[in-house]
């Protein structure tokens, strides 16, 4: 089997799960666009926590994890089975790293069905989410990046979700379809490194408006899976590029397509 190609996924407001526009118009064409894969492994900005764990459960729950949104929004289901093998091949790949197994915390949050329901509306390939671990250094989910590439040789999507450019308290309601200057120079920073020396993507640290991209590093270390992945067999191209709200870059990566 060819090398699944691997995604990150600029995610936005949970209203996209919703919402026809052209982001979620691309992330549609990228689900017809890609081969099918056996299970899709997503690694969300929203399960960012004190330790590294995978769903582990045949069914998991779909989490509403967010206040203040319409009804509809709460009433969204994604029944995607989970897959306790691939869980437990995700925790032989990482040794000697240690992943445990989530039989009962999480499920899917909204950084994995916001973008599914988009890419695979029929919710019918199995879906296990990891946590992002908050107490370890940037350099420990390149590697766990670099060790979970293998999963692509056997038909997993690896599929992480965040925002280049995520940040809420400088969000400007009244430009809702365009950024701040300094959003624009980091989302294009990032693009011109992801491009072209993805595993390098740790440089992105220096660049002088990473403190105002990045106030917290949630939504930026999915970046850092896609980028390491992408780094072992090819590169990235973008696609939906844009900045919303003034402050939330929507650009989302893909690798191995073009190929
Ligand atoms: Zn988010």
């Amino acid at each position: 089997m060819d090398i699944m190609p691997t995604l990150f996924i600029g995610h936005g407001s949970p209203m996209n799960t919703l919402e026809h526009n052209a982001f979620t118009e691309s992330w549609r064409i990228m689900g017809e666009a890609l081969p099918r894969p056996r299970a899709i492994l997503v690694v969300s900005a929203h399960w960012f926590i004190g330790s590294t764990v995978v769903t582990a459960m045949p069914n998991p729950r779909t989490i509403h994890d967010f206040y203040g949104f319409p009804q509809a929004l709460f009433d969204v289901q994604y029944p995607a089975p989970g897959s306790p093998e691939l869980a437990q091949e995700i925790a032989e790949v990482v040794k000697p790293n240690w992943v445990g197994a989530d039989i009962d915390q999480w499920g899917f949050d909204h950084g994995t069905w916001s973008v599914l329901k988009h890419m695979y509306p029929d919710a019918d390939i199995p879906v296990v989410q990891l946590s992002i671990n908050s107490q370890k250094p940037m350099d420990y989910h390149i590697k766990l990046g670099a060790r979970l590439a293998e999963l692509q040789k056997s038909g997993v999507l690896i599929l992480a979700s965040g925002n280049v450019v995520h940040n809420l308290r400088a969000i400007d309601w009244h430009n809702p379809e365009s950024g701040f200057d300094w959003a624009y120079r980091f989302d294009e920073a990032a693009e011109e490194l992801l491009t072209s020396n993805p595993g390098d993507v740790l440089r992105l640290m220096d660049h002088p408006d990473y403190a105002k991209a990045v106030p917290t590093p949630d939504h930026f270390i999915p970046l850092l899976y896609t980028a390491t992945i992408a780094a072992q067999n090819s590169k990235l191209s973008s696609f939906a590029k844009g900045v919303v709200v003034g402050s939330i870059s929507m650009t989302s990566y893909s690798s191995g397509l073009a190929a």
